[in-house]
This record gives C-alpha cells, structure tokens and sequence, in this order.
C-alpha cells in the first residue's frame, strides 16, 4: 500500500463512540430455500468515491487491487456446485460498502463472501516491491487469510475454506500477527489463517455468515506474479467453492436449519465501539 492509499484508508476508518463492539446473531431466516445462493463481492470499486470506497491497495506492479478481485470473481459467474448458485456482485458496479448487506439478503444468499487482494504496512511496502528473488521477505510477506466475526457461523465457514485452501497448497499469511502497528490481528484458536476481525462492518454486520477472503499479497511481486495467472486462481477459487460446500453440508448434517436454531434472532447493525468500514 504506498502512501496514496494509506492516507485514503487512515481518511475511511470512522471510529464511533458505542459501548459495545460485538457480532450480530446470524439469522436462520437465509438459510431457507433451495438452491442455496452465495453472493460474492469484489472488495473495494472501481471508482473512488470518498468515504462509500476506493480502489483498494496498490500492488508491486502499480495495479490497484479492485482488479485483482474482479479477476477472481470472474471465475464465479454461472458456476453452481451441488444446489448452490453464486451470485456475484464486481468492483466495476461501484456498489456502495454499506449496502452490501441488504444487497446480499435481497439475493437471497445464505452466505456472503468478499474477495479481497492483501497489502502491508507502508514502510515495508516500500521495500518488499524492491524485494529480489530470494529475499526472506518474499517468503514471509505473502499468503492468503480469512477474516471473520467470531461467530459460530462465520468461523465454521472460515475454517472450512482455509481447510481447502491449504490442500490446494496455497500459502497463507503469518504477518498479520506481527507486531506492529496496522497489524497485531488475532487469530481464531486452532487456525493458521482466520483472524478475528469484530470491527469492521460488513463482517460484524452481516446476519448470514460472511467472510473477507485476502487471497494473497499483491505488494509481494512474486505473488503479484502467481495472482495474475489464470490457473492459480483457479485453484484459489476451486478451494473457496469447495469450503462453501463442505461449510454447507455440515450445517445440514448437524441440522442447524431447524426452528430451534439459536442464531434465528435477527438485529439492527450494531455500530459497536470501534467501526472500521473498509478492510
Ligand atoms: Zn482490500
């Protein structure tokens, strides 16, 4: 992310003074119906505009991130897996981030998804964009992660997609947990890759279990390199789609679509402590 783009994120976090920052409860009302719909959104548009979003980050090349997720979304239009449709929803709609969710619940969706390319912090973007083959750095600052609520049902679905993502040999991040300002994230116990992020608002807003999917670090040129290759991510996204079904046959295995489903109360947004709006 060079210092463009830092000041655009510094300038979109909004910090709102509540007193408690917690994850919605997760509706049982989305998980009717057959087929089962997955919206996936491209993070970030093409576009800036202001506070609703921006381009996303820069990579190693100088190509803005919102590319990147279209790229990936691109692999699902008109796929379906076992009874499960994708709706897809591209950066180059420029849909506003805080009418994902209604967006999301108006499709239908039992699931929502958004894709998203990974940065780092400013001061070792500068060198990791510079970094030569060999360099240690390529081989830390890299990999994908997942990003999460904690709850039941946005953790179950994270760890599902990680458990496939790793059989496709896809290397996750490890640098989030560095510390460092911008980073210190903590992961969900027994994960390598999910990260527990309360705060930001699509996640901890979402009634239907809901995910950001970094899929690699695009300020690393070699990954930038892997990320721009067609067959690579197809595998990230043959990886994704096979979590969302594991995810999902689980769900019905343990019978959590029944009425006594715990998670059926539905709430307002809750704006909580602390509100990041854009990842
Ligand atoms: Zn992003």
């Amino acid at each position: 992310m060079n210092d463009r783009c830092r000041h655009l994120l510094l300038s979109l976090i909004v910090v709102i003074p509540v007193q408690f920052a917690s994850c919605v409860k997760l509706s049982a009302a989305t998980e009717y119906g057959s087929p089962k719909v997955v919206a996936v959104f491209a993070g970030h548009m093409e576009f800036s505009s202001g506070r609703t979003g921006h381009q996303g980050a820069r990579s190693a090349s100088g190509t803005y991130e919102y590319r990147f997720n279209d790229s990936v979304l691109k692999l699902f239009d008109r796929m379906k897996d076992q009874g499960i449709v994708y709706k897809t929803f591209p950066a180059s709609l420029n849909i506003p981030f805080p009418n994902r969710l209604a967006l999301a619940e108006k499709s239908g969706a039992s699931i929502l998804i958004e894709i998203h390319h990974d940065s780092v912090q400013p001061h070792i973007y500068r060198t990791l964009i510079r970094a030569k083959h060999g360099d240690p750095m390529l081989a830390y600052y890299r990999g994908f992660s997942i990003h999460v609520c904690p709850n039941a049902g946005s953790v179950g679905l994270a760890e599902a997609i990680e458990s496939q993502m790793m059989s496709q040999k896809i290397p996750w991040a490890e640098y989030h947990t560095e510390d460092i300002p911008g980073e210190r994230m903590k992961l969900v116990q027994g994960t390598k890759a999910v990260y527990k992020r309360e705060s930001l608002f699509i996640l901890r807003n979402s009634v239907m279990p809901a995910v950001i999917i970094e899929c690699g670090c695009i300020a690393n040129p070699e990954e930038e390199y892997l990320l721009k290759n067609g067959l690579y991510r197809r595998r990230i996204v043959a990886a994704i789609r096979k979590g969302i079904v594991s995810f999902l046959r689980g769900r019905e295995a343990l019978g959590r679509e029944s009425r006594d489903d715990p998670w059926s109360t539905k709430q307002k947004p809750d704006l909580g402590r602390r509100t990041e709006w854009l990842l």
